[in-house]
């Protein structure tokens, strides 16, 4: 029996690579990875690396495969804009066969496997409906949650499906599994940011907001009312607040938006190659079918807007793939004031008083006096996305417009 081996590596507070030091580039992961079979980096706000070390050796040790799992920053020798993947291959190059899961801090997870019983496809494919069944266990809460499971909880929930037969976990382990406090980041991590004062003031804000209301009746011949008809129904409906107050969404390098577009992106491309399940509602596969062509074109116009739109498209998509095989959750609407931010769970005001309201996230709808708006650099003063003039304003990344695919698709590069 080949022993199953497990690299992750080690968050840098761990005394057990103190003496090896840090590994920056592939060499030296590479390096960890043959001498110590437990390595891991980075958790991304994830909890306790001694944890996730443990539970993944346990998980490790139930394959008979060898298994490479590098939890890491980015290597400054990958310069990609698929690092995860980049490294994935460069270590198998080195290392050779075997299930590899890789994630820097900047991308996605990524799973490969070479030389044994397991396909890449296969192990991707049951990756992403574990996630969705986990998801759908943890229930309203995990609506408010980033939509990014913690890398070292996504690689134990890979290790578990590879040591089941036909890569399915019974209920059971899929409830033990959402219970997990390390499963997915919370927004308490991210609270250092909080501190960073926004660069623009909420009134300023409420101008745009109302200048962009104005350009969307006047250009495009509808009325504001008129349109509530067919948005989303999260702008007409507003749930009751949560009780706590939210904390500030992550904020990501455009690189790392970049790399989330590209590898959830491509999660939806293995979603809707799967032809298993029926199809209960043809509609929803036609919208997932839209959001899979325009997230493609999105994302091959290298520009930061439209990478978030692809970002955004690809959610849409993955939901209405859900939706097409009879899950009951609601289409994705995210955050107008930030798509980032994502998915929108009830709808704030825009102009104190009015009946105006937009899609918002618990953080934009419990922070009116500390707005985060999403903001594209471009010469002169910084102004939120919904001031400009493009498809990504006009549709509020499809906040604001039940059209968003097909106005992406027939504006193109605008
Ligand atoms: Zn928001």
């Amino acid at each position: 029996m080949v022993c199953a081996i497990v690299a992750i590596v080690a968050l840098a507070s761990s005394t057990a690579h103190a003496a090896t030091g840090y590994a920056d580039s592939v060499d030296a992961i590479t390096a960890q990875l043959k001498d110590d079979p437990i390595l891991v980096q980075q958790i991304l706000g994830s909890g306790d690396a001694k944890l996730v070390h443990r539970r993944l050796r346990a998980a490790a040790s139930k394959l008979d495969t060898p298994v490479y799992v590098a939890l890491v920053s980015r290597p400054r020798d990958v310069r990609t804009d698929r690092p995860s993947r980049d490294l994935i291959v460069r270590l198998h190059a080195r290392l050779g066969d075997g299930i590899f899961i890789a994630a820097t801090n900047d991308d996605l997870l990524q799973v490969a496997a070479w030389g044994t019983s397991y396909s890449s496809a296969d192990l991707s494919l049951a990756r992403y409906r574990a996630i969705d069944r986990i998801k759908e266990l943890r229930g309203n809460s995990a609506r408010h949650e980033f939509s990014v499971p913690a890398p070292g909880f996504e690689a134990e929930v890979i290790l578990d499906l590879a040591a089941r037969p036909g890569l399915t976990l019974d209920d059971k382990q899929l409830k033990t599994l959402s219970k997990q406090s390390l499963s997915f980041p919370s927004n308490e991590a991210n609270a250092e940011h909080d501190e960073d004062p926004p660069s623009t003031g909420f009134t300023t804000m409420i101008g745009g907001v109302s200048g962009l209301l104005a350009f969307l009746v006047l250009f495009r011949g509808i009325s504001w009312f008129g349109a509530r008809k067919d948005a989303p129904r999260a702008m007409i409906a507003a749930p009751a607040r949560p009780p706590h107050k939210s904390s500030k969404p992550e904020t990501m390098s455009p690189e790392r938006i970049r790399a989330l577009a590209h590898s959830e992106l491509d999660a939806l491309t293995v979603r809707m190659r799967d032809q298993s399940g029926t199809i209960v509602d043809p509609e929803a596969l036609e919208r997932a079918q839209s959001a899979l062509q325009a997230a493609g074109r999105a994302l091959s116009q290298k520009n930061l807007s439209a990478d978030v739109g692809a970002l955004v498209l690809s959610r849409i998509g993955a939901r209405e793939s859900e939706r097409s095989r009879g899950s009951r959750a609601a289409s994705y609407v995210c955050c107008f004031l930030n798509p980032l931010h994502g998915e929108a769970t009830s709808s704030i005001s825009l102009d104190h008083g009015s009946h105006l309201r937009v899609p918002a996230c618990a953080y934009c709808s419990d922070s009116p006096a500390e707005p985060d708006p999403l903001i594209i650099p471009r010469p002169g003063p910084d102004r939120p996305y919904y001031r400009q003039n493009d498809v990504w304003s006009r549709t509020g990344y499809g906040s604001i417009a039940s059209d968003f695919a097909e106005s992406v698709l027939r504006e193109g590069a605008s």
